[in-house]
């Protein structure tokens, strides 16, 4: 039973090739286990089954456990024991690590970033969300310093310090914030709350000589940003890499730098538009030619719930963005949605969900969600969740409401849209793509 200490625990990385896993379930032949704690479960009760399958070593918080076997490795911490781990392991790898962080569009930012990118160098990017204090270290440990030259990693946070946090681990060197927006506002304790915590990167940055990419279309980015000696700006005309949002609707579409060249891309709504920029601007930074970062941007499609359009049977355009939403979100999607042409002659349609973590902000921002549809005049509203009975009440008329889904279900199965163009958002717990096939 050999008792914590790094080095050791790197030796069992090294052992493993990096092979690190967390869950029990999957095979784990060769693997590092790590026996983390869940809310109602003790990770060691796991480490014998990891074994089984063929893990060479587990690290467990059970002194008792971890006296029976040798291959067990005892850290009175795991998780703790995981991130330390994964911070030594960042510290041997030289390459530009760039952190991704905001209150809206990381994961799109961090993917179109990654695909720019990827023209030039090899590229670690944190996969799909895994962007918390798990997810952060388990991408640090994915780096293989052989192969890898460069680093991309999602930074999610709702409260204050975990931003720090990560930042310790991970070392960014170049970091980036899409924007400070209203989302996890419960966490953070509110709007200051938000622009504290997620300007943590920024002061990381300032303190260690790291470089920030400024988004000058968000005035609390700006303001943060001046914690940073080493800045470069973008979209704006005068900025570092200018770009230019030249029509969002059917497609979006946009000029990079003064001149072009003009890129179509695949994603929608005039908010992508920074994102794109941004990863744009990183892209030129880092010396990708022009054309490839055009070619990266035109060939970026989204798969996964965000901005994405799709066409059904029933011939309704959707704009599916159901995998989360918060106030500045839901606005953001709702004010592009509204600005689309109905030349085709569609009537539209926003099927909007809950938005969940607000704390005592809910039947404000739920509220204020609704004075915004009443001033947006969308034809026709459905409003799905117990919350949107606040948005309900000042909507105006083209709104209705439903407490459930079940009922939006029903609604819709028995008044099938046809012909239409729909927005459907809401917060990931009302997972409202459920409701796709009755489109
Ligand atoms: P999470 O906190 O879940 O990691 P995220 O910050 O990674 O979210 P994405 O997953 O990229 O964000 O996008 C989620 C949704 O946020 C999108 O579907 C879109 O509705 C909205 N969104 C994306 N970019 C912006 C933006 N720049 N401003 C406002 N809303 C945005
Ligand atoms: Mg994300």
């Amino acid at each position: 039973m050999p008792a914590f200490d790094l080095p050791a625990l790197y030796a069992h990385y090294l052992a493993a090739h990096g092979q690190v896993s967390t869950d029990s379930r999957q095979p784990q032949p060769g693997t590092l286990f790590f026996a983390l704690n869940g809310p109602s479960f003790r990770g060691a009760d796991f480490a014998p089954q990891a074994l089984e399958k063929g893990a060479l070593v587990a690290v467990v918080d059970n002194a008792g456990l971890a006296a029976t076997d040798a291959r067990y490795f005892f850290a009175p911490d795991a998780l703790a024991a995981l991130q330390a781990l994964a911070a030594h392991h960042r510290r041997q790898f030289a390459g530009p690590v760039l952190a991704v962080s905001g209150s809206n569009g990381k994961t799109t930012t961090k993917e179109l970033l990654t695909a720019v990118l990827a023209k030039k160098f090899r590229v670690l990017a944190t996969l799909g969300n895994l962007n918390n204090h798990i997810g952060v270290p388990l991408t640090l440990l994915r780096l293989r310093l052989a192969e890898h030259n460069f680093a991309v990693v999602e930074m999610g946070a709702n409260h204050r310090g975990e931003i720090a946090a990560y930042c310790q681990w991970a070392a960014p060197t170049h970091g980036l914030l899409t924007n400070i927006g209203k989302a996890h506002l419960e966490g953070f304790g509110g709007a200051a709350g938000v622009a504290l915590g997620k300007g943590e990167l920024f002061d990381y940055l300032g303190a260690h000589g790291g470089l920030a990419f400024v988004n000058t279309l968000d005035a609390q980015v700006v303001a943060r940003a001046a914690a940073v000696a080493q800045r470069r700006t973008y979209p704006g005309p005068a900025d570092d890499y200018p770009a230019t949002l030249l029509a969002a609707d059917p497609a979006l579409a946009l000029r990079l730098g003064a001149t072009g060249p003009d890129v179509a891309v695949h994603i929608t709504g005039d908010y992508n538009f920074p994102n794109l920029a941004a990863a744009a601007a990183v892209g030129k930074f880092f010396g990708v030619p022009t054309g490839d970062v055009a070619a990266a941007l035109a060939a970026y499609n989204p798969q996964n719930n965000r901005s994405q359009r799709l066409r059904t049977a029933r011939g309704n355009e959707l704009i599916l963005d159901a995998y989360n939403a918060n106030p500045s979100s839901m606005a953001a999607a709702l004010r592009s949605f509204a600005q689309r042409s109905a030349a085709a002659g569609q009537g539209q349609v926003a099927i909007l969900g809950d938005m969940f973590e607000l704390g005592p902000e809910a039947e404000a921002e739920h509220r204020a969600l609704g004075e915004l549809l009443a001033r947006l005049a969308l034809p026709e509203v459905v409003l799905v969740g117990p919350e949107m009975a606040r948005a309900h009440a000042v909507a105006g008329p083209g709104a209705r409401h439903f407490a459930t889904k079940a009922e939006a279900a029903a609604w819709l199965a028995a008044a099938p849209l046809a012909g239409r163009q729909v927005l459907i958002k809401g917060s990931r717990g009302m997972a409202l793509e459920t409701l796709v096939e009755l489109l």
